[in-house]
């Protein structure tokens, strides 16, 4: 079994959707596929439901009738045959329905994450329905049956084995299965979801689950790029990345993965290609368990990030301070990326500011607080970074620049540094040219 994962471009319209299906139709091995909402759709979910919590019932109203015309004019131009056609319109009514109902009822989470993972399920409708119009026999599974993840850090791929076991057991046999991406049930049992661009992780947590051969994510570039390509030109596409240096990079921000990818598959050393929809002659990105040599691989950057700095005249690192700061961040469930310290002062940053007053309530017994909001931490990822003399050339960017924080050396495979979010651009694009332009490529130094 092979899992293929469809991003939002990639599903993003009638042409594109015949893409998939002839991707999805080559080969033969069966084939799991996880699927994304229309590219456009999910952020037209998210404003139905700011259109709730504000009472707008004009613009949830609005947004649902262009939505169904989006979804029906995909549905006419795919599926020639007339009730197919109508089945899935039906479908698409009956979900638009049951959104209207939803915007209804008291509002809660659970309220939140049915209307934002309803794209998926009109996608996966229509293609499903698209594929047998066209001969291709598939069995289309809701997602919410099978994808209980009850810790979103840490998924039990067992239980979603277990699950998807018991949906697909009765089923007669087919080689294409289909799903949606992004929904899951949680630890209650309720609808919610693997947060924004979670398609990618489910597609993971069910190549783990069903211990597949691999899994491919199929989306619009080619492969995973050296740089971010929406800030930077002349970025390139990466052939293999380890676990490790995939994981460093989505988790500091590379768009093309949601942060949490790669985790489910490194202990069952399933392979992951990034693939591209348009061009899927070209070879991407493979991620793999393989050590994929050492230095510099690529840069990456995370936005919405803020550095603490507690500043003190006391002995600041006397035995056991760190560990009183630390815990504070702990009872507040607030991850540190990065820190640095000095004999007076601490700085570290969060990426998460919803316990942020409470933190600076209980830590401002030790000093003088300073909080900078805003800000990106850049890493520079491979293996085996630290050690490559091309990567020291960060140490240039001081000349002009201002630079926040470096971490260097906390990881051989990463070095990070923060800066402030308006200097991000400028700041990828500097260091591009120093270690990737001025710097061949691939020469470890
Ligand atoms: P999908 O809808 O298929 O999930 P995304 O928009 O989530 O696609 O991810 C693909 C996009 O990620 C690319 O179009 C590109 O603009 C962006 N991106 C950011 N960093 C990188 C990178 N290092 N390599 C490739 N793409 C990147
Ligand atoms: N459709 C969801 C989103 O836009 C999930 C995904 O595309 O991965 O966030
Ligand atoms: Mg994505």
């Amino acid at each position: 079994m092979k899992v293929l994962k469809f991003g939002g471009t990639s599903v993003g319209s009638v042409a594109s959707i015949k893409n998939v299906k002839t991707i999805c139709c080559s080969g033969p091995e069966k084939k799991l596929l996880v699927l994304s909402a229309m590219s456009g759709v999910t952020n037209q979910l998210v404003s139905i439901t700011e259109s709730i919590k504000s009472g707008d019932v004009a613009g949830v109203a609005k947004v649902i009738d262009v939505l169904e015309t989006k979804h029906f004019e995909v549905t006419e131009k795919l599926i020639q045959d007339g009730l197919l056609q109508y089945e899935t319109k039906q479908e698409i009514s009956a979900i638009l329905a049951e959104l209207e109902t939803i915007t209804k009822l008291e509002y809660n989470e659970e309220g939140y994450s049915r209307v934002v993972t309803a794209g998926e399920r009109m996608l996966t409708c229509i293609f499903s329905k698209y594929l047998k119009s066209c001969g291709v026999e598939n069995h289309l599974l809701d997602a919410r049956d099978f994808m209980q993840v009850n810790n979103l850090e840490n998924p039990d791929t067992d239980l979603v084995n277990e699950n998807f076991k018991i949906k697909v057991s009765g089923l007669s046999d087919t080689d294409i299965y289909i799903t949606q991406g992004f929904v899951r049930r949680d630890e209650n049992n309720k609808i919610s979801t693997l947060k924004r661009g979670g398609s990618d992780y489910t597609a993971t947590i069910l190549g783990a689950a069903l211990n597949a051969e691999e899994v491919q994510i199929w989306t619009d570039i080619d492969g995973f790029h050296n740089n971010d390509p929406r800030y930077v030109e002349h970025t390139h596409p990466i052939a293999e990345l380890s676990f490790e240096e995939a994981a460093e990079l989505a988790y500091f921000g590379a768009k093309i993965l949601h942060p949490q990818t790669v985790s489910p598959v490194i202990h069952k050393n399933i392979p992951v290609y990034l693939k591209n929809t348009f061009t899927p002659h070209l070879p991407g990105t493979r991620i793999s368990g393989q050590s994929t040599g050492k230095g510099l691989k690529a840069i990456s950057a995370k936005d919405g990030i803020t550095a603490i700095k507690i500043k003190s005249n006391r002995m600041l690192m006397a035995h056991g301070f760190l560990r009183k700061i630390f815990e504070v961040f702990d009872r507040h469930q607030t991850a540190i990326d990065m820190i640095t310290t000095s004999e007076i002062a601490i700085s570290l940053t969060i990426d998460d500011n919803r316990n942020l007053d409470k933190i600076i309530e209980e830590i401002e017994d030790y000093g003088e607080i300073i909080v900078e909001r805003d800000h990106s931490i850049i890493c520079l990822v491979g293996e085996a970074v630290i050690e490559d003399k091309k990567a020291s050339r960060i140490f240039e960017l001081l000349h002009d620049t201002s630079i926040r924080m470096i971490s260097y050396g906390g990881s051989n495979n990463n070095i990070s540094l923060l800066v402030g979010t308006s200097n991000k651009i400028n700041v990828l694009q500097k260091l591009h040219q120093k270690v990737f332009v001025e710097t061949p490529v691939g020469e470890f130094v």
